[in-house]
């Protein structure tokens, strides 16, 4: 993710001109034509600016993520009155668990996602989830490695979006 492609187009909707996608093409809406710095800028980071609205598999765009982060860390700070960090690390959390809504694990009820054993008397395999979707079927015992890593994979992809947790970009915790 390239922050000056984000800029170049906050810029622009800062002067009123919207930003649609249309192919492998960027489309300005806009009541007046836009100066032509802000067109040059926008000219320079088209490549990122494309990659940045392109929805995703499950749906949304770099930019959707960027914008769900922001928003609830602005609720957080303005309207809960948190220190910055803190709000960070909810709006952090708020992304996680929608990345796990948008990119759900649907498995067959007859074997268990995790370890990829049998449903068994003495040890069944449940649904877990509350997707509406479909769920994913695991023995209890094997829910909670199995969820660590399904966050891990949350937090994999955010990254790759330029979100991280307060204390994953201060380098406390390990990137893994
Ligand atoms: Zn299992």
């Amino acid at each position: 993710m390239d922050m000056s492609a984000a800029g170049a187009l906050k810029a622009a909707r800062e002067e009123g001109v919207d930003i649609v996608l249309d192919g492998d093409d960027l489309l300005l809406e806009a009541p007046s034509r836009p100066r032509a710095a802000l067109i040059g800028l926008l000219r320079r980071h088209k490549a990122e600016i494309l990659e940045l609205l392109r929805p995703g598999k499950d749906g949304w765009s770099n930019e959707d993520w960027l914008g769900l982060f922001d928003e609830r860390a602005g609720i957080a700070e303005f309207s809960g009155g948190l220190p910055r960090e803190e709000a960070e690390a909810i709006a952090f959390k708020a992304c996680v668990c929608e990345w796990l809504n948008r990119n759900p694990v649907q498995s067959s009820p007859s074997r268990c996602v995790g370890c990829g054993g049998r449903d068994l008397a003495h040890d069944p395999v449940l649904p877990f989830g509350l997707e509406p979707t479909g769920h994913a079927w695991l023995h209890s015992g094997c829910w909670p490695t199995w969820y660590t890593g399904r966050e891990l994979e949350a937090v994999r992809a955010l990254a790759d979006m330029g979100i991280f947790s307060p204390s994953a970009r201060r380098g406390l915790e390990p990137k893994s």
